[in-house]
C-alpha cells in the first residue's frame, strides 16, 4: 500500500481535494504546491497509516518506514541537502494534519535533525551563529516536550532567568553566546530529567517525532476538541515531513499568519499579524505580542508583495476564506499552510453575500456557507449602548457578541459552575489547548495577552463565543483568582459583561437588547427561502411573540400554547373558581368570565399574524397546576374564593397525580369537562368571526392534544364542528376553518390511518412524543441521560435532536399512515426539535408540510430547511 505521498515543485503525487487522506494540512501543502505557490518540499505520511498504527499495536504497518526513507531522499535530491549531515544539514519539521483541522491540539516539532554536530553545520552553512543555536534550543524544548514528555514551563523557566540575567525582555536580544548556552542548558535538563543524554541520531529523531505525531491524536485534549466539534475518533491524523525554512535568521525574516477576510466582521480586508525574526508558534503563543500585517508592508515590502498575490490567487483558487501560515527567510516568503478560516457568523453571513456580489461564488453556495447552528449567534441579545457603563478596560474584539457573567479564572472552575447553570466569564492571561473545556463552558473568553489571532480568539471564534482579547490592562491574579485596572478590583464571583465587538470590559451586568436581522442577513434568508420546500411556522403564545416571529419570516404560528392565557393577572381567580367547582354548574358559570379574556387573546393574535394560519391548541396541562401550593398562596386563595384552606387543600389532593405526565390533561380533559374546551372554541371561533368582519384574512386552526384513540378525536372534533358553525352561522361571515391533532402519543401514530379521519392536519408534538416513546420523563431525565450521552447509548440528548431511528420511525409512519385514509393530510412539528438543524433534516426526509419553533428561531430554521432541500 501507498502510506506516503511527496509535494515538491517537479512532482506532487497527493491529491489536493483528498482531506481524509492526507489531512487538511497535507492537501492544503499539495494543492498550493500544485498551483504554483511557493511551498518548502516535504512528503506526507496518510492518515490510513495512522489509523493502521493504532490497529497495530502501535506498530508501523509494512512499506510504511521504507517509503518514508525514499521520501526523505528525493526531498535531499530536491533540496541539495542531506539528513544528518554535518556541513549542511537539511532540518525538516515534522507536523501534524487532521482531515478537519484541530487548530493547535496536536503535537508539531521544528528543526528536528539538529545534533551537537549537525548545529555547527548549521552555524558553519548560514554563517549565523545565534540562528543555529536558537534553532537548537528551540527544537530541544519541542521535541523534549512533545516526544520525552519533559514540559514546556521547565525549559521556560531557564530562558526567563537567562533574560533576566542578560537583562533583556525579549529573547531576539539574546546573543550568539547566549543563545548556545541555552541551549546546553536545556540538554542538561534533558540528561537530568530523563538519566539519558538527548538523542544525537537524527533518523531516530525523526521516528519519534512521527509516533509522538500519532500518539497525539489521542491526547486529551484532541479527544475533549473531538468531543465537543463531535468529531469522529477514527479519523487519524497524517504526519507531514517537511523541510524547514527559517524565519529566524534576522531582520529580513520573520513568520506570521493571516485571514484573507477580516474572520471576526467578514470585511474584505486583508487581516493578520506576524513577528519579526521568529519562528513556528510565537505568533500564537502569545509570547511576543505580534505586529499587525499592515506593518509588513512598510517593513518589508518586496515580501508584502509577493504575499498579497499569494493570498489573493488562494481566495480565487479555493473561492473561500482562507486561514493562512507563513514564513519569511531572508527576504523570500514561503507558505506553510492554508485552510478554510473559521469565521464569526456576523462574518460568515457578509462573507457570503459579499463573494456571491462579486460573482466568485453562486446564490446556492452562499446559502450553504452560512451554518444553521451558527447564525444563532446573530440571534442572541446584544449590549445596549445608549447606556452608560463602568468600562474597565478595553482589549482587541476578538469574537462579536456579547457576555454577562461571573469571572473565574480558571478551566475547572468554568466547568464546574456550567455544570451548576451559572454563566460565567473565564478569565486568562492567555488561554491554552488544555482550556477548551473551560472555554466551552464559559459564557465569554477575557485574555490580557495576544492577538486577534490567539488560541483564545481563534477557538472563541470557532464556537461562536464572545471573546475579548489582549485586554493588557488587566492585571491579572491567578492564584488568588482576581484581577485588578488601575486601583479597581474583580475578584472571582463578580460579575462583569464583555464586548467581543468593540473590545470592551464592563463592571457589572449590562443591559442587553434583542437583535435585528442586518440587511445582508435578511438577505441570505431570502435566498434560502427560494430554496427551501419546507413551511417555517413560530410556537407563540402571544400577539408580541407573533410580531416578532413575523419579522424573523414566520410564514404563521404552529403551536400557540393556551394555558398560559389561564394564568395571567386577575383571570387566574376565575379559573381556580372553574377548577374548585362542584359541578358542572358551578364551572360553566366561571368559563363565562374567562372567555372574554380568552377571545381577547385571540383577537390580539389572529391581527398580529393576519393572512397566515394560526394553530390554536386547547388547553393540554393537568389542572392541578393551576391551584396555589404555598401556604401563602393557598390562605390567599381561599379568603378570595370563599373557601376554607383545609377544602383548599383537600382539593388539591384530590387533584394530585402520581404521574401528571400520563394523568388526566390533554384530550383527556376535553372528554371529561367538555364546556372547557368548548368553552374556548367560542371564544377562538368568536374571535376570528370578528376580524374576519373587519376585513382581516384570519386562519384558525384548532388542534386537539394528546389523542390516544380516534374515538376521543371524534367526540371533540363534533363538538368543535358544531360550535363553530354556530358561531359562523350567527355572524353571517365566510370563514375557513381547520380541525386536527397533535401526535404525542405512539399510540396515534400506530393508529395515523384511523385518526387522519377525524384530523385535517397532524402536528408531531415531538417533546412529548420522544418522552413517551423512550419512555423517558423530561423532567427526571437530567439526572442519568448527560451520562447515557457520554456514553453514546444516545448520540444526542433526544430532546435536543430528534431520535430518528426510534421517534422518528414513528413520524414517518404517522405521517404515511394519515396521509393513506386523508391524502391531503397536512403535517408539521412542533416542539424543541422544530429548531434544530440536524432534526430539521430529519423533517425534509419524512416529507412534513413545515417545522414550527420558537420565534428566535425561525431564522435558523429557514436556513436549515434550504440546506436541507439542497
Ligand atoms: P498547528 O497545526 O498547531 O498550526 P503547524 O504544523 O501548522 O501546527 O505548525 C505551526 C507553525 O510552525 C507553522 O505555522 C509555521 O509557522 C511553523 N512551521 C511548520 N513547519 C515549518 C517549516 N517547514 N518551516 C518553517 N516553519 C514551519
Ligand atoms: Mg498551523
Ligand atoms: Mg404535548
Amino acid at each position: 500500500a501507498k502510506w506516503v505521498y511527496f509535494f515538491g515543485k517537479d512532482r506532487t503525487e497527493g491529491d489536493g481535494k483528498n482531506k481524509n487522506l492526507l489531512g487538511g494540512k497535507g492537501a492544503g501543502l499539495a494543492e498550493m504546491t500544485s498551483i504554483g505557490i511557493p511551498v518548502p518540499p516535504g512528503f506526507t505520511i496518510t492518515t490510513e497509516a495512522c489509523i493502521e498504527f493504532y490497529k497495530n499495536d502501535k506498530k508501523y504497518p509494512e512499506g510504511l518506514w521504507d517509503q518514508a526513507k525514499a521520501a526523505l531522499a528525493t526531498l535531499e535530491e530536491a533540496m541539495g541537502k542531506k539528513f544528518g549531515d554535518i556541513e549542511n544539514p537539511l532540518l525538516v519539521s515534522v507536523r501534524s494534519g487532521a482531515r478537519v483541522s484541530m487548530p493547535g491540539m496536536m503535537d508539531t516539532i521544528l528543526n528536528l535533525g539538529l545534533t551537537d554536530e549537525t548545529v555547527k553545520g548549521l552555524e558553519k552553512s548560514s554563517g549565523n551563529a545565534r540562528f543555529a543555536y536558537d534553532s537548537y534550543r528551540r527544537f530541544i524544548q519541542m521535541f523534549s516536550d512533545v516526544v520525552l514528555g519533559i514540559p514546556h514551563h521547565k525549559f521556560e523557566h531557564i530562558l526567563s532567568d537567562m533574560k533576566k540575567a542578560k537583562n533583556v525582555d525579549e529573547d531576539t536580544k539574546l546573543s550568539p553566546e547566549d543563545m548556545k548556552d541555552l541551549a546546553a542548558k536545556y540538554k542538561d535538563l534533558v540528561s537530568r530529567e530523563l538519566g539519558t543524554p538527548f538523542p544525537q541520531d537524527p533518523m531516530l529523531q525523526l521516528e519519534y517525532a512521527v509516533n509522538a505525531v500519532f500518539d497525539s491524536w489521542n491526547n486529551q485534549r484532541a479527544k475533549t476538541y473531538r468531543k465537543i466539534n463531535k468529531m469522529s475518533d477514527d479519523w487519524g491524523t497524517a504526519v507531514n515531513v517537511q523541510s524547514m525554512v527559517f524565519g529566524n535568521m534576522g531582520d529580513d525574516c520573520g513568520t506570521g499568519v493571516a485571514f484573507t477576510r477580516d474572520p471576526s466582521t467578514g470585511e474584505k480586508v486583508f487581516f493578520g499579524e506576524y513577528l519579526v525574526n521568529a519562528q513556528g508558534e510565537d505568533v500564537v503563543a502569545g509570547i511576543r505580542t505580534p505586529e499587525p500585517i499592515a506593518r509588513l508592508e512598510k517593513d518589508m515590502p518586496e515580501s508584502f508583495k509577493q504575499l498579497e498575490e499569494v493570498y489573493q490567487k488562494l481566495e480565487k483558487h479555493y473561492k473561500d476564506v482562507q486561514d493562512i501560515e507563513f514564513t519569511i527567510e531572508k527576504g523570500v516568503l514561503y507558505m506553510l499552510q492554508t485552510r478554510t478560516g473559521k469565521r464569526t457568523a456576523k462574518a460568515a453571513v457578509k462573507i457570503a453575500y459579499d463573494m456571491f456580489a462579486e460573482g466568485l461564488i453562486d446564490k446556492k453556495t452562499a446559502v450553504l456557507r452560512v451554518e444553521p447552528n451558527q447564525i444563532d449567534q446573530l440571534l442572541h441579545p446584544m449590549i445596549d449602548t445608549s447606556i452608560t457603563y463602568d468600562i474597565l478596560a478595553k482589549g482587541l474584539p476578538a469574537s462579536p457578541g456579547a457576555a454577562v457573567g461571573k469571572a473565574v479564572f480558571c478551566a475547572e472552575d468554568a466547568e464546574a459552575a456550567a455544570v451548576v447553570g451559572e454563566a460565567v466569564i473565564l478569565v486568562r492571561a492567555e488561554t491554552s489547548p488544555e482550556d477548551i473545556g473551560g472555554m466551552h463552558a464559559a459564557k465569554g473568553i477575557l485574555t490580557a495577552t495576544g492577538g486577534m489571532t490567539s488560541h483564545a480568539a481563534v477557538v472563541a471564534r470557532g464556537m461562536g463565543k464572545c471573546c475579548v482579547a489582549g485586554c493588557g490592562a488587566i492585571k491579572i491574579d491567578e492564584k488568588a483568582k482576581k484581577f485588578s485596572v488601575g486601583s479597581k478590583t474583580i475578584n472571582e464571583g463578580d460579575i462583569i459583561t464583555i464586548n467581543g465587538s468593540t473590545g470592551e470590559v464592563i463592571n457589572g451586568a449590562a443591559k442587553l437588547i434583542e437583535p435585528e436581522l442586518s440587511g445582508e442577513f435578511a438577505e441570505i434568508l431570502n435566498w434560502a427561502d427560494e430554496f427551501r420546500t419546507l413551511g417555517v411556522r413560530a410556537n407563540a403564545d402571544t400577539p408580541a411573540d407573533a410580531r416578532i416571529a413575523r419579522d424573523f419570516g414566520s410564514e404563521g404560528i404552529g403551536l400557540c400554547r393556551t394555558e398560559h392565557m389561564f394564568f395571567d393577572g386577575d383571570r387566574i381567580d376565575a379559573v381556580r373558581e372553574m377548577i374548585l367547582a362542584e359541578n358542572e354548574d358551578g364551572r360553566r358559570r366561571a368559563l363565562k368570565k374567562i372567555k372574554p379574556y380568552q377571545k381577547e387573546d385571540f383577537i390580539g393574535l389572529f391581527e398580529a399574524m393576519d393572512g397566515l394560519p394560526v394553530t390554536v391548541r386547547l388547553l393540554d396541562p393537568p389542572l392541578h397546576e393551576f391551584i396555589p401550593h404555598t401556604d401563602e398562596e393557598v390562605k390567599r386563595v381561599a379568603d378570595g374564593s370563599g373557601l376554607s384552606v383545609e377544602q383548599l387543600k383537600a382539593k388539591a389532593v384530590e387533584l394530585h397525580e402520581f404521574n401528571p405526565m400520563l394523568g388526566h390533561r390533554g384530550c383527556r380533559l376535553g372528554v371529561t369537562y367538555p364546556e372547557v374546551y368548548e368553552m374556548q372554541v367560542y371564544a377562538i371561533m368568536e374571535a376570528a368571526c370578528e376580524l374576519k368582519k373587519a376585513g382581516k384574512d384570519v386562519q384558525p386552526e384548532i388542534m386537539i392534544p394528546l389523542v390516544g384513540h380516534v374515538k376521543e378525536l371524534k367526540e371533540l372534533e363534533e363538538m368543535t364542528r358544531a360550535v363553530a358553525s354556530e358561531v359562523i352561522a350567527a355572524a353571517g361571515v365566510e370563514l375557513e376553518y381547520l380541525v386536527g391533532t397533535m401526535i404525542e402519543l405512539p399510540r396515534a401514530a400506530l393508529t395515523a390511518d384511523e385518526v387522519a379521519e377525524c384530523a385535517e392536519f397532524f402536528s408531531f408534538g415531538t417533546n412529548d412524543l420522544t418522552q413517551t416513546t423512550l419512555g423517558l420523563s423530561r423532567d427526571d431525565s437530567g439526572k442519568f441521560l448527560p451520562l447515557y450521552i457520554e456514553k453514546g447509548i444516545y448520540k444526542e440528548d433526544p430532546f435536543v435532536s430528534i431520535d430518528e431511528s426510534g421517534v422518528g420511525q414513528l413520524v414517518e409512519m404517522g405521517v404515511q399512515k394519515g396521509r393513506s385514509t386523508r391524502p391531503g393530510l397536512k403535517t408539521g412539528i412542533c416542539g424543541e426539535h422544530g429548531g434544530d438543524p440536524a432534526s430539521i433534516f430529519f423533517c425534509q426526509k419524512a416529507g412534513l408540510n413545515y417545522v414550527s419553533c420558537s420565534p428566535f428561531r425561525v431564522p435558523v430554521a429557514r436556513l436549515a430547511a434550504a440546506h436541507a432541500a439542497l
